[in-house]
């Protein structure tokens, strides 16, 4: 009897790979991660619930910190950056109300997590990230996990991307002293956007709607996130 039981475990485990083990674990671990750090803290909108428990997070961390993957924290992803905390991609992109047919704008790739989760929710993503490796990085990570509607671009955010304005909603997931004018220029009549504006580690995260030509704004919650690089000589705009 205890052979028969041996035997039967060990049939089990080679019919179920490693790799296969893992996944199964980090769709666990995904599920886990939607209910205690998102559905508990109050967020509601199905469809941003829908598109978390369905973009695998682990395939845009850094392999040595992929374990980590769905803990309540940032997580480094090289040069000097990171991938936002679960918590708070969920919140800023409640706080744009994507809607299928929108054009939203990101500044900051960074690891492309947040482009990726947006890329479930609108029809089109475009994203800019100011240093190059990250930018050609998160650009192969879409593309291996066939995100068609994400659009790269290796340059400085803060003067938006005019060639696709205006935008539905525009996110900012680092953080300038002060809102970029050319990105409030590139939302649309109607539009939202989500950034976080500060010094380092004392920043606010606002919203800015556009109603009737004027603007909106709202500070929504305390924040740190890494500051916004501007690219040299273009400091003094
Ligand atoms: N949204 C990212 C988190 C990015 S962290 C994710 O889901 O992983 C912030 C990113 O903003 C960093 O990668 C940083 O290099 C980038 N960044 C900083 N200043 C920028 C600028 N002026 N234009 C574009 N990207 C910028």
């Amino acid at each position: 009897m205890r052979r028969l039981l041996v035997i039967a475990a060990v049939w089990i485990c080679a019919s179920c790979s490693p790799a296969q083990t893992q996944v199964a674990d980090f769709a666990a671990q995904r599920e886990r991660m939607v209910k205690e750090q998102i559905v508990m803290r109050g967020l509601v909108t199905e469809r941003v619930l829908s598109a978390l428990r369905k973009v695998p997070r682990e395939e845009f961390v850094p392999a040595e910190y992929r374990a980590e993957s769905y803990t309540d924290k940032a997580l480094p992803i090289g040069y000097d950056q990171t991938i936002s905390q679960p918590f708070i991609v969920a919140f800023m992109t409640e706080e744009l109300q994507p809607q299928p047919t929108d054009r939203v704008l990101e500044v900051g790739t960074g690891s492309g997590y947040q482009a990726a989760i947006l890329a479930e929710l609108v029809a089109k993503v475009y994203t800019i990230e100011i240093i190059e490796p990250l930018a050609k990085n998160a650009e192969a990570t879409l593309q291996r996990l066939g995100y068609k509607n994400v659009h790269v671009k290796f340059g400085d955010g803060y003067k938006g991307w005019p060639e696709n304005a205006p935008f539905d909603s525009i996110i900012v997931t680092c953080a300038p002293e002060r809102v970029p004018q050319p990105l409030l220029d590139q939302l649309k009549e109607g539009g939202r956007m989500i950034i976080p504006v500060g010094i380092k580690f004392a920043q606010e995260l606002y919203l800015f709607e556009k109603k009737n030509g004027r603007l909106q704004q709202s500070a929504v919650l305390p924040v740190r996130f890494v500051p916004m690089i501007r690219s040299e000589k273009e400091d003094a705009n």
